[in-house]
């Protein structure tokens, strides 16, 4: 199977089998867990921050990290395109009784700075208190620029918020702008980083951010149902993802461009190549049934997003081949 719809679906390299299965553990809730630990100093060291938490997943990750930053009643500025706005299930607002503030995202990602400061609210009882901004990188598999991000923590401080990166994807940020992923992270006081996307491992995030925050952040973790046990097993395969896969995110972002390259000759996807920077395309497909073509392509062992906004998204499980197979498999859809 070939599976084009996200980067969330690779499969744990033979490394990390292993690791895992040789992994010495202990009970994390006690903080007795050496594989746990070794993750999340060497995370927090390596990203320059006090502290990291081995999170289940990125929407636990960010959720804990609202949660430290913000008050009941506080809000945080995001993107409307934001994933901890519109794919986490408004948890904020409901399990921290914390009021998102979404601004549109501009066409590459980023948001407008000055629409930031005309969402800072005042002092005053009819306003939820803003606390937090929450930036993506990247976003829509778009890389937002180190001068945007100097200038959006810059912004921060002048107005006494905190910022906060959700970084699910900041490797495939750092790799693109060729730098390490601390560089990026420098400007935050808290990221989420995603070790199960296309990093492969096979479940986990990790937040980082100040003794306080981290400390206050496991305290959120474990009323949510967070605190796991023998947690070593997952992070076995997340210290992998940091140590191997990082690197092996170039070979997706080319193989993405080839797809593009691919894609653009079939007049019935449109898309702006521009926006293709990472390991992502965000294509409208007007030719047939969107849904047809998913359908059609199962049978050929491709699984695609059934729609007419098709995401295609690469990793470590796509090659040169099954892009291949893909083209050709469209188009002979196309003569049917
Ligand atoms: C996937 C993703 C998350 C959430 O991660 P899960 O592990 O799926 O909960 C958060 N933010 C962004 C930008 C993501 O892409």
């Amino acid at each position: 199977m070939f599976d084009f719809r996200s980067d969330t679906v690779t499969q744990p390299t033979a490394a990390m089998r292993n690791a895992m299965a040789t992994a010495v553990v202990g009970d994390d809730v006690y903080g007795d867990d050496p594989t746990v630990n070794q993750l999340e100093s060497m995370a927090a060291e390596r990203y320059g921050f006090d502290a990291a938490i081995f999170c289940s997943s990125g929407t636990q990750a960010n959720l804990l990290a609202i949660m430290a930053h913000c008050q009941r009643g506080d809000e945080y500025i995001c993107g409307q395109n934001a994933h901890n706005y519109r794919w986490e299930g408004g948890g904020a607002a409901v399990l921290g009784s914390v009021q998102p503030q979404p601004i549109a995202n501009e066409a590459d990602g980023s948001i407008c700075l000055q629409a930031i400061r005309d969402n800072i609210k005042p002092d005053d009882a009819h306003h939820a208190r803003t606390k937090l901004l929450s930036l993506e990188n990247t976003i829509g598999g778009k890389v937002l620029s180190l001068e945007y991000l100097a200038q959006a923590q810059a912004l921060a401080f002048e107005h006494g918020l905190r910022i906060h990166l959700d970084g699910a994807r900041v490797f495939n940020a750092a790799v693109k702008l060729n730098v390490d992923a601390s560089e990026i992270t420098q400007y935050f006081d808290s990221a989420s980083i995603c070790l199960s996307k296309g990093l492969a491992a096979p479940v986990g995030s990790l937040l980082l951010g100040s003794d306080a925050l981290i400390r206050s952040a496991r305290r959120w973790r474990k009323m949510l149902g967070g605190g796991m046990r023998q947690a070593g097993i997952l992070a076995a395969a997340g210290i992998l993802a940091l140590d191997e896969q990082v690197e092996k995110l170039r070979i997706d972002h080319d193989n993405t461009q080839y797809l593009a390259q691919q894609l653009l000759t079939l007049p019935e996807f449109t898309f702006d190549l521009d926006s293709v920077q990472t390991n992502m395309i965000f294509t409208q497909y007007t030719g047939k049934d969107g849904k047809a073509l998913a359908a059609y392509l199962r049978t050929k062992d491709i699984i695609i997003s059934a729609s007419n906004a098709i995401r295609f998204v690469v990793h470590q499980d796509i090659t040169v081949d099954a892009i291949d197979l893909l083209i050709t498999e469209i188009k002979h859809f196309h003569t049917m």
